[in-house]
C-alpha cells in the first residue's frame, strides 16, 4: 500500500514510529527477551511457517522500539521479507536488523514462547 504517495520530499523526511519502553510494558506481551532489547506479542504457526510480531530496540535510540513482523519458515529462513518501519528497511529494502533479531529470538527462544511450544504432545 501507500504506494500512490508523492515521491520526493517527504520520504527524504521519513521518520520511523517509535514506541517507547513504558508503553511496552503496558502491552500484553508474552515474552520478553533478558536483556529488554526483544518485547513479543504474538507468535503462532500459518501455512507459510511461523509468524511473530513484537517490538525491537533501536540501537541509536536506545529505549525506543521498532514494530516488527516476521514469518519464518521451517528451515528457520526469512519468509516474505518481514515488516520494519526504520530507515533501513525503508530505503533498502531489505530485511533490516531488527526482522533478523526478532527471528533469532522466536529461534532460540522456540520453547518458552506461548503458541509455539506445539512439538510438545505428551499431556
Ligand atoms: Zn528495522
Amino acid at each position: 500500500m501507500a504506494e500512490n504517495v508523492s515521491k520526493g520530499a517527504q520520504y527524504a523526511k521519513y521518520t520511523p514510529d517509535l514506541f517507547e519502553r513504558s508503553e511496552l510494558s503496558e502491552f500484553p506481551w508474552i515474552f520478553r527477551s533478558r536483556d529488554k532489547k526483544v518485547y513479543l506479542v504474538a507468535a503462532g504457526k500459518a501455512s507459510e511457517g511461523t509468524y511473530i510480531k513484537g517490538f525491537v530496540e533501536s540501537d541509536s535510540r536506545p529505549g525506543m522500539y521498532h514494530y516488527v513482523v516476521a514469518m519464518v519458515g521451517s528451515h528457520h529462513e526469512l519468509v516474505g521479507g518481514g515488516f520494519c518501519e526504520c530507515e533501513s528497511r525503508v530505503y533498502y529494502g531489505k530485511p533490516c536488523k531488527h526482522i533478523l533479531k526478532i527471528r533469532n529470538i522466536m529461534v532460540k527462544n522456540r520453547s518458552g514462547i506461548p503458541g509455539l511450544d506445539l512439538a510438545r504432545k505428551e499431556g
